[in-house]
């Protein structure tokens, strides 16, 4: 049990007066100072007690002090050099590890290589700084070392994109790269007032897995096809893959060998229909040779 946690309006101000660590926007601190949000994601981010937790900007303890109470290991990346010190006082667990390091600098397969080897399972938990929450999840995307699950805080909108489905008008290439990756959940929608300073937009905790059973293709090669087909959203998608190909006939060629209408635009096509024009693509590129 927690007997005074971090995350309330008080003690986080406590905290800041007494370590004179006001917020910096640059690094994108919002602190959460509702315990109830914390709390909830600590629990759903660890899936079970033998992992090893990651956090990724732990600030000045937040959600850290809830992942080392219901986790036994837990290593957390901040890049902010004030912060290690704040925490190590605050929290003062023998279940907790500080890194300070720009997580963007971090070579996230060396990181996870001695937990694959033990079997032991690694969940990453975040509430991310919002103005590189693409690059660090593309980060964890790649690694090719296994990550058990990912559960982050995240702009709304970044979420519904993440989430959307075929056909609404949040979806793009980064909600088909994704779901062709991993199963999604959502754990909660956050209001903006639980945090501190708070932002202008909600939130939104979302929970990825990776799938098992994904097909074996050129994920590089998969995300440029996705990429250019929704290069202009508003074109067919024969249109930009004329451009992308730089060839009139091959992207006609394609379409044909796919079964699919010329007049179709990106987001009609859900991930299914993209690994198939993936699938078609090399079949055309190996009759051309
Ligand atoms: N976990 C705390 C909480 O929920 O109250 C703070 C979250 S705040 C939104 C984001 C945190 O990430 C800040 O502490 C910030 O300094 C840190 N941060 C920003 N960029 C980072 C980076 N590239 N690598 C590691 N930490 C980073």
């Amino acid at each position: 049990m927690i007997d005074q946690p971090i995350a309330t309006k008080k003690r986080t101000r406590e905290i800041q007066d007494k370590w004179n660590a006001s917020t910096k926007k640059s690094f994108g601190q919002n602190f959460i100072v509702e315990p109830g949000v914390v709390d909830k994601i600590a629990k759903s981010a660890i899936l079970s007690e033998e992992g090893v937790v990651i956090e990724i900007g732990p600030g000045i303890g937040a959600l850290t002090q809830f992942l080392c109470e219901y986790g036994k290991q837990v290593i957390a990346f901040e890049i902010d050099p004030r912060f290690p010190k704040i925490l190590e006082t605050e929290i003062n667990s023998d279940h907790l590890q500080i890194i300070q390091q720009d997580f963007l600098e971090v070579d996230v397969n060396a990181l996870l290589e001695p937990f694959a080897k033990s079997n032991t399972p690694v969940y990453f938990a975040s509430n991310l700084p919002y103005y590189i929450t693409t690059p660090i999840l593309f980060k964890l995307f790649e690694a090719t070392q296994p990550i058990a699950a990912i559960t982050v805080m995240m702009q709304k909108e970044v979420a519904d994109r993440f989430m959307a489905k075929v056909g609404s008008k949040e979806y793009n290439a980064l909600s088909v790269i994704t779901q062709y990756r991993c199963d999604l959940k959502r754990i909660m929608d956050v209001n903006r007032n639980v945090f501190w300073p708070s932002p202008n937009v909600g939130s939104t905790v979302l929970q990825f897995t990776f799938k098992t059973d994904k097909p074996a293709i050129d994920e590089a090669k998969f995300v440029a096809l996705v990429k250019a087909c929704f290069v202009q959203r508003r074109k067919t998608i024969l249109n930009n893959l004329q451009t992308w190909l730089a060839d009139k006939q091959k992207a006609s060629q394609l379409l044909e060998r796919a079964g699919m209408e010329p007049s179709l635009r990106a987001q009609q096509l859900g991930v299914d229909d993209f690994i198939h024009l993936y699938n078609c693509l090399i079949e055309l590129e190996q009759a051309d040779h």
